[in-house]
Formats: C-alpha cells, sequence, structure tokens
C-alpha cells in the first residue's frame, strides 16, 4: 500500500511532522507504523531505513591486478536494512 495515500494517515495530517527527506524508513513503517526520515538506502533490497535500523557492513574492493585479483587496503561500506543484515549475516 502506498505510504502516504490514505485519507487520515497520522503522517499526512495538516501539520505532522514532515522529513524533507523523500524516503522513510520501510522497518519503521512496517513495524510501528511511523515515519521516520530514510538517511540510507539498503543495498540489498532498496528499501529506505533510518538511524536505527541501518546497519552497516565493511566490503572488501578487490581489483584486477597483473597476474590475479588484489584486495584493496581500505573496505568501503554496505548499508543493510535489518531484515537483511540478518538474511546475509545469520548463520
Ligand atoms: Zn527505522
Ligand atoms: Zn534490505
Amino acid at each position: 500500500m502506498p505510504l502516504c495515500r490514505s485519507a487520515g494517515f497520522i503522517s499526512c495530517a495538516p501539520g505532522a511532522r514532515r522529513s524533507d527527506s523523500p524516503m522513510n524508513c520501510f522497518d519503521c513503517h512496517a513495524t510501528d507504523h511511523v515515519s521516520s526520515a530514510a538517511v540510507a538506502t539498503c543495498r540489498s533490497c532498496g528499501s529506505g531505513v533510518c538511524g536505527d535500523h541501518a546497519y552497516a557492513f565493511p566490503q572488501e574492493i578487490r581489483a584486477l591486478t597483473g597476474l590475479g585479483v588484489s584486495t584493496k587496503p581500505l573496505s568501503a561500506r554496505r548499508i543493510l536494512c535489518g531484515l537483511c543484515a540478518r538474511a546475509e549475516h545469520t548463520r
């Protein structure tokens, strides 16, 4: 269901707290039915995530070198939502 289309949805009421972000946190909406501004996007499923629901993981960067593949000394960052983080990192 679209987040803001139904009449009477609390975040759409006049005077309700508005965020400048065009996207809200999917986990906040799905679990608590509140609208929180997203600060990042899940790299796996693409949902918006707020600071409480964003999980950052290091991601090794590899590059082709002359005779093979080398790992760069610095890791990049990979942001996941709670569900994707559990799915990828639960054994
Ligand atoms: Zn959230
Ligand atoms: Zn996700």
